[in-house]
């Protein structure tokens, strides 16, 4: 059969990676977070203390990152491995959440994670979930799904997953550092986040996982057939 590849774009917070995750698995496609790099190599600068302001720094350090992905049969999800060590947790903490949308902004860095991204694609049959897939990264994907959300249904979404991982965060917090990513991704120069023209919307939020991943599926088939 032929395979395509699905782009699924939006703010943060919006369910993409839920989405994208269920749909590869129904497909029997390669799921990749790319947030799930932005964040790694953020882990890194927050580690050697790279000073981001310095082009030179931030050049040097990239050039020491190595970014894979490792199969979990059991979770049957893929980690993120940063130069070898599994930092799939590590990367979800507040520290890197609060840096990552500034790191993500630098021109090397987008560079650097959009090559590898774009190498990932080269044999098709990916889903990849982010901020630039459907614009940058895979202006061809033959499907583009752009998800939205109410911003208070995302807030709520986002708190309730924290706190049932245990992370000591209040709602005030979890709404302002999602109001400062998705202001900075918008206002980047470098391919800031926006709807592909090509891109199907999708406005999750009244509607459940099934019924979302139910959507994308069909939408999917459809682009297979065609
Ligand atoms: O998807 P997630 O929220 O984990 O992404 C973390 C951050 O990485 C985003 O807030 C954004 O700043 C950045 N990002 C990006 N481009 C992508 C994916 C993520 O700029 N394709």
């Amino acid at each position: 059969m032929k395979k395509i590849i699905v782009a699924i774009d939006g703010y943060s917070s919006c369910g993409k990676s839920t989405l994208a995750r269920a749909l590869a698995q129904k497909l029997h496609y390669v799921f990749i977070d790319s947030g799930a790099m932005y964040r790694a190599i953020t882990l890194y600068f927050i580690q050697h203390k790279i000073n981001i302001q310095h082009k030179e720094e931030v050049t040097n350090a990239l050039k020491k990152i190595n970014l894979s992905f490792e199969f979990h049969p059991e979770s049957e999800q893929n980690n993120i491995l940063l130069n070898g060590i599994n930092v799939e947790n590590e990367i979800r903490n507040m520290a890197v959440t609060s840096k990552v949308s500034e790191v993500a902004a630098i021109a090397d860095v987008r560079k650097f994670a959009v090559a590898q991204q774009q190498q990932m694609g080269k044999l098709k049959g990916i889903v990849m979930d982010g901020r630039d897939i459907g614009t940058t990264v895979f202006p061809n994907a033959e499907l583009k799904i752009f998800v939205t959300a109410d911003p208070a249904v995302r807030v709520e979404r986002r708190f309730k997953e924290l706190f049932e991982q245990n992370k000591k965060v209040t709602i005030e917090e979890v709404k302002a550092n999602l109001e400062m990513r998705d202001y900075i991704d918008s206002n980047r120069s470098e391919s800031p986040l926006r709807m592909a023209d090509d891109a199907k919307k999708l406005d999750n939020s009244h509607l459940t996982k099934e019924e979302q991943l139910s959507l994308a599926y069909n939408w999917a088939l459809e682009k297979i057939k065609e």
